[in-house]
């Protein structure tokens, strides 16, 4: 069975992702990993997650919403975690994609949740776009802060800098970027032990190729094992089944059977 490490079911496209929950068992997927950006879409995925046993949450605030973030968010954040369904804290990272970027507010944001990460013992979901450097600065800065690891979570990054992570003890997640024409990610999924990989989908962006351009959904992770598996040689079903165990090993709170 497959798992979405990283999905926005709270995205209003999905209109309360009711179709796609009811769905799952059918689509070949055990979990789904509902991933917040800010407080509001935070609390949202805890919600849906305590409402569903198969749906589970990851809450912070993305770089690109850093900006925004209203006083007492870090509690609120704190407040989340509690739940018994929240595997992580995430999305969170560096952001340098756009040029109106406030690099000094993503920079107090991601410190201030990665001191969250060391105090609730959670693994740290990383988005990182365009801001490698400063990124692997940070986190190496605050490396005590990870007890519990970390995802680096629509990887975009070079060859040599996914094994610096894997070095690290993180993991390297694909969406379906990887399947695109122009992707990199080949030499990237050759080179990394395959129990740091994982796969999810970040719907409903980055659908897959056939379905780039269309709204994405979860059980188009599928694409993604396919990928590695022709990259890798392997079977389909062996690349699901590996990543499915490095999911659960990645997030200990995501409850499953090793
Ligand atoms: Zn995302």
């Amino acid at each position: 069975m497959l798992i979405d490490t990283h999905a926005h079911l709270t995205d209003p496209v999905y209109h309360g992702a009711r179709e796609i929950i009811d769905n799952m068992e059918t689509d070949g997927i055990e979990r789904i990993v509902c991933v917040g950006y800010n407080e509001f879409s935070s609390a949202y995925a805890v919600k849906i997650a305590e409402e569903n046993a198969k749906v589970y949450a990851a809450v912070g605030v993305h770089p690109s919403d850093a900006p925004k973030v209203g006083q007492g968010y870090l509690g609120m954040l704190r407040e989340l975690t509690q739940s018994d369904k929240c595997v992580a804290l995430g999305e969170i990272g560096l952001d340098y994609h756009y040029d109106d970027t406030d690099k000094r507010a993503q920079h107090r944001v991601l410190t201030e949740q990665l001191e969250l990460a060391r105090q609730v013992k959670l693994p740290a979901m990383f988005h990182v776009r365009d801001a490698y450097g400063d990124f692997y600065e940070i986190v190496r800065r605050y490396r005590d802060c990870l007890p519990a690891g970390a995802i680096m979570h629509c990887f975009s990054g070079s060859r040599e800098t996914a094994l610096q992570y894997v070095d690290m003890g993180f993991y390297i997640s694909f969406s379906g970027s990887i399947t695109f024409k122009n992707s990199r990610a080949g030499e990237i999924i050759a080179a990394l032990p395959m129990d740091r990989i994982l796969i999810e989908t970040d719907c409903p962006y980055l659908a897959p190729m056939p379905h780039r351009g269309e709204t994405n959904y979860p059980r188009y992770v599928r694409y993604q094992a396919e990928k590695i598996a022709e990259v890798r040689g392997m079977g389909v079903e062996e690349v699901i089944e590996i990543t499915r165990q490095n999911a659960y090993r990645a997030l200990p709170k995501l409850d499953g059977v090793l």
